[in-house]
Order: structure tokens, then sequence, then C-alpha cells
């Protein structure tokens, strides 16, 4: 399974330096074939070494240049970060990016051979008008996007299940990854309220190569017994 926790913007380069050492202790007993990704703020990025991979939440399809509030390839290469987060709906929605740009980005970073994880999902008004209407709204979001390149992972999360508390029901991810699987041949994880106490049920779904975990990662605790369960 893969395990990638995403802070967004939580945790300072001191907690985040504690929290990778705390992890690290606890992944001793990790199955090998787990792999465990982090994106910590860009404020708290470094060259963290261990049994993780640490990627970015977001860059700017530049090497350097004028572009206020962005970091670019020259800012990661720092660190030696080549993962990326791209497509997440915080960043479609808050942030304005249009599927336009979210694929410009993706072009940028494919050509320099980053390792990618793209997010899709539906917002509750989609979910509500059926399956159909979802995955009508999920291949759009594919739109401009290379999904046969080899560094890529997917990441299903739906909008109304991010933060929430509430999971999509074990159904409603069965159906929805089964269908993906059909035009998809990378891992495919799950994202939204993802927590110890569904793990379980989640990672035995068909179609689940891993999860996309945000306010349950923060915990270092609550993250490993993720990963370990
Ligand atoms: C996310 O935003 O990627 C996410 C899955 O958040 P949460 O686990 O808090 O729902």
């Amino acid at each position: 399974m893969i395990f990638a926790a995403n802070f967004k913007t939580n945790h300072t380069r001191a907690s985040t330096q504690a929290y990778v050492e705390a992890l690290e202790e606890r992944l001793a007993t990790k199955r090998p074939e787990d792999r465990v990704y982090l994106f910590p703020p860009a404020t708290a990025l470094d060259r963290y070494k261990g049994s993780f991979t640490v990627g970015a939440q977001n860059a700017y399809p530049t090497r350097n240049g004028a572009v206020t509030g962005e970091i670019g390839v020259e800012q990661l290469e720092e660190f030696g970060i080549k993962t990326l987060l791209i497509g997440h709906s915080e960043r479609r929605e808050l942030l304005q990016e249009s599927q336009t740009r979210v694929a410009e980005k993706f072009c940028y970073f494919q050509s320099l051979g980053f390792e990618i994880i793209y997010c899709i999902g539906e917002p509750l008004e989609v979910r509500e008008a059926g399956e159909e209407a979802v995955m009508a709204h999920l291949l759009g979001q594919f739109e401009g996007i290379d999904i046969t390149y080899d560094n890529l992972i997917i990441a299903y999360e739906p909008i109304w299940a991010i933060g929430t508390g509430r999971s999509a029901t074990t159904e409603e991810i069965h159906t929805t990854h089964q269908a993906l699987k059909q035009h998809l041949a990378r891992p495919l994880l799950y994202g939204g309220s993802v927590k110890p106490a569904n793990i379980q049920e989640i990672g035995a779904i068909e179609g689940v190569d891993g999860v996309l975990v945000g306010s349950a990662s923060l915990d270092v605790e609550r993250f490993s017994q993720m990963i370990l369960a």
C-alpha cells in the first residue's frame, strides 16, 4: 500500500523535523512493500533521510524567475525533491487552478521526470447526480494529462469527503475505483477522511492501492498507526 500524508498549511519546520524523526522510528516495523510519502508545507522542506519520500504540495512550472510567492525547480532541487502533488481540490477551488493550468504544470514536471501524485475528485452535487456524472467529471480532470506516465500515482478524493470526517462509503469507493481502473494502469489512492478507525476497511477495498491522508496524518502516532495497521 501507499500511504501519503498531506500536511497542507500545518506544521512548522521544527515540528516537521520532530515528526520525521518519530515517524522513522515507527517505520522500522513497516511492511517492506509499503511506500510512505510526506508532503510538508514548503517552508519545512529539507533533505530528510528515512524510509519515506518527501514531496512538495505545490510548485510553479518554472526553474526560477519572477513568480511572487511560488517556488520552482531550483528551490526543490536544493532538497533533492522530485515528487509533487498536482491538482488537489483545494488548489483547484480556493486558488482557482483551472484544468488548463493544472495540465500545464503536469506536463512541465512530467518533462523533468518528477513523480506526480495527481488528484481528482467531484463536488457533492456531482456525486448526488449519480455515478455516470461522477465519472464524466473525473475523466474531465484527465484532460491534458498523460495518464500513461510511468511516474504517476492518481489520488481519487471526493471533495465532500475531504476534511469533513465523512469518508465515502466502501461501496462508493469500490464502484468509483473499479470504473477509474478501466481507464488507468497506474496506482490509485483514495483520499477523504481516512483515519485509523477506517484504514483497514478502506485499505481492503479492491482497487484501492493506497491512501492520501490530510487531517489524520498531522499526528505522527495516528499516521504510523495507519501504516502499521
Ligand atoms: C486531502 O485533503 O488530501 C485529504 C484527504 O484530507 P482529509 O484526510 O483531512 O480528508
